[in-house]
């Protein structure tokens, strides 16, 4: 047992949880894993501990029974999770609406609002309702603390954050852009600033957060001053799955004349759209062995999200007038060279020059990727959420 204290920190799907145990204090993972496919016949538990892998493939009914296959799995390892310093549960709240944005320990009333923020978000905050009640019963002498997804936006000044829609119908039904992957844009515009060793307040930044969801968002002095996402996580960039920025009327007409049902269209723009509806694939890796096989459909979802990057960081240059840092995080952004090279080309004009040396290089930390004379800095930075999570427990237990 190891006398440093940790954060079990929890991310609760429809059907899936992924977890990580943190410590937040020397931002060391202990563990991480995922229960996937939970009430599905063929769900799998995987945990990686100190280098190893410890995994079923066995059917877990419920939520409950998934984290009890986790603890299982703890067990197996050899690390039994009561021995590890557990000092609090840190759970990611994707909604937190217009009034929940400070990590705040569960109690009955919190877990009430998130629940009526639903509607708001009926994809994400449920699972996550069903995480947190079901990780306090089988966790029940540790505090359970909610972490906002929307909280670094909470402050996005008026003119980002207002739809030009109705003002009578936008405040009754709390209709503004909220912003998402909150946690990760904060988290990586301080490591930049502390990477480069410059204090935060001085810069203007532009993050790209492309994982599976992707977002930007621009930031001046460490504050957000817009972000791409909006009511919901679906507005802005071309995602894996999610179609990014639409004419509404897109919605009305699929309502109206293809008859599809709003559940359906629903998921046809969360689960089949973006380079996965255009290309076939999610994955970049895969997206770019089939561009590489001559496919058609995948150049043009290729050059639709690039397309739409570019647009962003256009838009977020005459935000901010100077930038001083732009970085790069997840999945995507951390690891696809192309992708970063293709969004930056030809902006040498504009202050931002890649080192294409730099760019190529296989290096996973934190890292410099533009030329020396490029005013604009360009970062690689791996977004860490879970280690800003058990942080921000912390904070709100001390
Ligand atoms: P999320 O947390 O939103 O599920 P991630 O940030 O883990 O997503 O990003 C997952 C995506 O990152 C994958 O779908 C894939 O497109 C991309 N990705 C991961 N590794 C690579 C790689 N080596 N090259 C290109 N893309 C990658």
């Amino acid at each position: 047992m190891s006398d440093q204290r940790t954060v079990l920190v929890l991310n609760s799907g429809s059907s899936s949880v992924k977890f990580q145990l943190v410590q937040p204090d020397t931002g060391t993972s202990v563990a991480h894993g995922i229960v996937e496919r939970i009430g599905d016949d063929n769900a799998s538990a995987a945990l990686v501990l100190g280098g190893r892998d410890w995994g079923r493939e066995t059917p877990i009914a419920d939520h409950e029974a998934a984290l009890r296959t986790v603890f299982e799995l703890f067990d197996e390892a050899g690390a039994r999770l009561d021995e590890q310093g557990l000092m609090a549960v840190g759970h990611r709240v994707v909604h937190g609406g217009q009034d929940l944005y400070r990590p705040t320990v569960v109690d009955d009333a919190l877990l009430a609002t998130i629940t009526e923020l639903s509607p708001l978000a009926p994809l994400h905050n449920p699972p996550a309702v069903l995480g947190i009640t079901t990780a306090q019963k089988v966790l029940p002498d540790v505090p359970h603390v909610a972490v906002f997804d929307t909280a670094f936006f909470h402050d996005l000044p008026p003119a980002a954050a207002t739809y030009a829609i109705s003002r009578d119908v936008a405040r009754e039904w709390k209709i503004r852009r909220y912003g998402f992957h909150g946690t990760s844009h904060q988290y990586v515009s301080e490591r930049a600033a502390e990477f480069l060793n410059v204090p935060l307040q001085s810069l203007n930044q532009i993050v790209l957060h492309l994982g599976n969801g992707a977002s930007a968002s621009a930031i001046v002095g460490g504050r957000p001053v817009d972000t791409s996402m909006g009511l919901t996580p679906m507005e802005g960039l071309v995602m894996g799955t999610r179609s990014g920025d639409i004419d509404p009327g897109v919605v009305m007409y699929l309502w109206r004349t293809a008859q599809m049902s709003v559940e359906d269209i629903e998921t046809m723009l969360n689960r089949s759209s973006g380079v996965q509806g255009l290309g076939g694939a999610t994955d970049f890796r895969e997206l770019h062995r089939q561009i590489d096989a001559g496919s058609e459909d995948a150049g043009l979802a290729y050059d639709v999200y690039i397309h739409r990057l570019r647009k962003y960081i256009g838009a977020y240059l005459a935000l901010l007038g100077t930038v001083d840092v732009l970085t790069f995080t997840a999945g995507v952004g951390e690891n696809d060279a192309a992708v970063r090279r293709d969004a930056l080309s030809g902006l040498a004009p504009l202050g931002i020059e890649l080192d294409e040396h730099l760019n190529d290089s296989p290096a996973r930390g934190p890292r410099i990727i533009s030329a020396d004379r490029s005013p604009t800095t360009v970062l690689v930075i791996p977004t860490n959420e879970e280690l800003a999570i058990a942080r921000a427990c912390v904070d709100a237990l001390t």
